[in-house]
C-alpha cells in the first residue's frame, strides 16, 4: 500500500481562497484585519516561520505588524511590546513567535496577552476554554490537524486515535479536540515515558506524532490501513526531518506528511482564528 497523500498546501490554499472573501466583506463593512508578530531574536526557523505568516496574511488581505526584539531583549521589553499590541486597534491578533531565547519567562509572557487578541490559542484563558468546552481561540496546529483529516472525511467518531506527544502547542490540546463532545474520537496520549510505545501505536485507526524525534515512527508501529500524521519537524543538517519513517507510507492509507501536511494547515487556521475572532 502507498498511502494517500493528505495535501496540507492544497487544503490550507482552499481555506485560504475561502477566508479571504470573508475578509474582504469585513473589509467593506468598515473591519479592517491586522496580525501582529512578536519575534525575540534571529532564530532562522522563527524568522521563516513568521515571513510566511505575513506572505500569508498579504495573500488574505490582512494588514501585517511585525515587531523584532534582540535576542538579549529582557523579560520587562517584550512584556511592553505586548502590552502595546493588546491597546493597538490595527492590530487585531497577534502571536509572540516560540520558542522565546532562555532567560524568558514564555508562561508569563503569554499570559499577558489578551486573550481576545490570542492569535495561537495559546494563553491560559483561552487553553482553558478549549478544556471547559466554552467558546474561544483554538490553538492553530491541533485545529489544522483536525481540519485536515476533516475534509478528507476521515471518520473521528469512535476512532481510535494515538497521540504521541504531550505538549502544550500539539499533543495536550489536540487530545482536548479529538475526544470532546460531537468529535467523539477515543484518545490515548503517550509520551517518553509510555512503556511499550509500539503497543499503543500500532491499535490506533489514527496515529499522530509530534515529539520532534526524527523518524521515530516505524512501519513495524503502525497498523495496517491507519491514518498517521507527521507534525513534529527537526532539522538534520540544515533540513527538516519529521517524525515519521518514509517506510510508513507503504502501511498507512493515508499520509499528512512533513513538510506539506500540518505545517501549511498551521499557518491556514492562524488566519482562520484571526477572521473568527474580528466575527
Ligand atoms: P514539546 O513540548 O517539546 O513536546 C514534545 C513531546 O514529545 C513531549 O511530550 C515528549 O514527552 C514527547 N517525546 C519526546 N521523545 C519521545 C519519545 N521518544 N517517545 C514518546 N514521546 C516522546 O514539543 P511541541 O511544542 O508539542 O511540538 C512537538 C513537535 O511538533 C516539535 O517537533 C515541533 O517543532 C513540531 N511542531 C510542528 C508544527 C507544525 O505546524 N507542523 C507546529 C507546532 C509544533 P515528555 O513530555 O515525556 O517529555
Amino acid at each position: 500500500m502507498t498511502a494517500i497523500r493528505l495535501d496540507g498546501k492544497a487544503t490550507a490554499a482552499a481555506i485560504k481562497a475561502e477566508l479571504a472573501v470573508r475578509v474582504a466583506e469585513l473589509k467593506a463593512s468598515g473591519i479592517c484585519l491586522g496580525l501582529g508578530t512578536i519575534v525575540v531574536g534571529d532564530d532562522p526557523a522563527s524568522a521563516i516561520y513568521v515571513a510566511g505568516k505575513h506572505r500569508d496574511c498579504a495573500e488574505v488581505g490582512i494588514d501585517s505588524i511585525q515587531v523584532q526584539l534582540s535576542a538579549d531583549a529582557t523579560q520587562q521589553e517584550v512584556a511592553e511590546q505586548i502590552a502595546r499590541l493588546n491597546a493597538d486597534p490595527a492590530c487585531t491578533g497577534f502571536i509572540v513567535q516560540l520558542p522565546l531565547p532562555s532567560g524568558l519567562d514564555s508562561d508569563a509572557l503569554l499570559a499577558s496577552i489578551d486573550p481576545d487578541k490570542d492569535a495561537d490559542g495559546l494563553t491560559p484563558a483561552n487553553l482553558g476554554r478549549l478544556l471547559s468546552g466554552a467558546k474561544g481561540v483554538q490553538p492553530c496546529t491541533p485545529r489544522g490537524i483536525v481540519e485536515l483529516l476533516r475534509r478528507y472525511d476521515v471518520p473521528l467518531t469512535g476512532a481510535e486515535v494515538c497521540i504521541v506527544g504531550r505538549g502544550m502547542t500539539v499533543g495536550r490540546p489536540l487530545a482536548v479536540l479529538l475526544s470532546a463532545k460531537g468529535v467523539d474520537a477515543t484518545v490515548t496520549q503517550c509520551h517518553s515515558a509510555t512503556a511499550n510505545l509500539a503497543a499503543h501505536t500500532r491499535r490506533a485507526d489514527i496515529v499522530v506524532v509530534a515529539t520532534g524525534r526524527p523518524h521515530m515512527l516505524t512501519a513495524g508501529m503502525v497498523k495496517h490501513g491507519a491514518v498517521v500524521m507527521d507534525v513534529g519537524v527537526t532539522r538534520v543538517d540544515g533540513k527538516p526531518v519529521g517524525d515519521v519513517a518514509p517506510e510508513v507510507a507503504e502501511v498507512a492509507s493515508f499520509l499528512a506528511p512533513n513538510p506539506g501536511g500540518v505545517g501549511p494547515m498551521t499557518r491556514a487556521m492562524l488566519l482562520a482564528n484571526l477572521v473568527e475572532m474580528a466575527c
